[in-house]
């Protein structure tokens, strides 16, 4: 069944109410973009911006500097993202691999065909399918929808997806059905996050929602 128009008149809705929402939220360089996905991982953006700013006050928030760095100097920085000593971990991981692999350059991974480098970003120890596409899509500007949390609840309460729809499913309703534009996947994910932390809520407002009108789920 397609979809096209009516994902289109959600952006369309989205975009009207809530304006551009300018992704990725102050990054200064793709590399930070890969950084602050990391460690969004299972937290607030608040606490994952907190744990970049003190990076970025350390001098830290350079390949050459971040791959140098000791998980030691590390840790206590990123600790507002909770889970630090995990991500920590992460970091060091994705770092070795964006070494051995791309010589610290993000030029160079952005030059990548995305399937290989989606492939070769899912096998780097705990990233998932979520950062790798975050990382394909808003570090590297490559067309690949991404898919959260938000995602899931949103589109299956407006009835676009089934309530046990996993990764691919969603993400191949999404790439099949709009038109291949990083610049509407980049926007569209952001819109999405934002109605989900803000409208679509665990306990959804929907009289605050401008899917309202044509949501499955809405509350009357
Ligand atoms: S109308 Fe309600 S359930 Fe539907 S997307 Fe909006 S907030 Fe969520």
């Amino acid at each position: 069944m397609s979809h096209k128009k009516e994902l289109l008149e959600i952006y369309g809705a989205l975009l009207a109410c809530f304006g551009h929402r300018g992704w990725w939220p102050g990054a200064e360089s793709p590399f930070e973009v890969v950084i602050g996905a990391l460690l969004a991982q299972n937290v607030a953006w608040a606490n994952a911006k907190q744990a970049v700013d003190n990076l970025k006050a350390a001098g830290l928030m350079s390949p050459e500097k971040l791959y140098a760095a000791h998980a030691e100097e590390i840790a206590p920085l990123i600790r507002p993202s909770r889970f630090y000593n995990m991500k920590t971990i992460k970091i060091k991981d994705f770092m070795r691999f964006f070494n051995d692999e791309y010589d610290l350059d993000m030029g160079g991974m952005a030059r990548e065909e995305p399937g290989v480098l989606r492939k070769k970003l899912l096998g780097v120890k705990g990233l998932g399918k979520e950062t790798a596409d975050t990382i394909l899509c808003y570090a590297c500007d490559m067309p690949v929808f991404v898919v959260d949390a938000y995602t899931k609840r949103i589109f299956a309460r407006y009835g676009i997806i089934s309530p046990g729809a996993e990764y691919d499913e969603i993400q191949a309703v999404f790439m099949s059905n709009l038109p291949e534009d990083v610049v509407l996947y980049n926007d569209f994910h952001a819109q999405i996050v934002h109605l989900g932390n803000a409208v679509c809520k665990t306990d959804p407002v929907c009289d605050r929602c401008p899917l309202c009108r044509t949501c499955d789920r809405r509350r009357d």
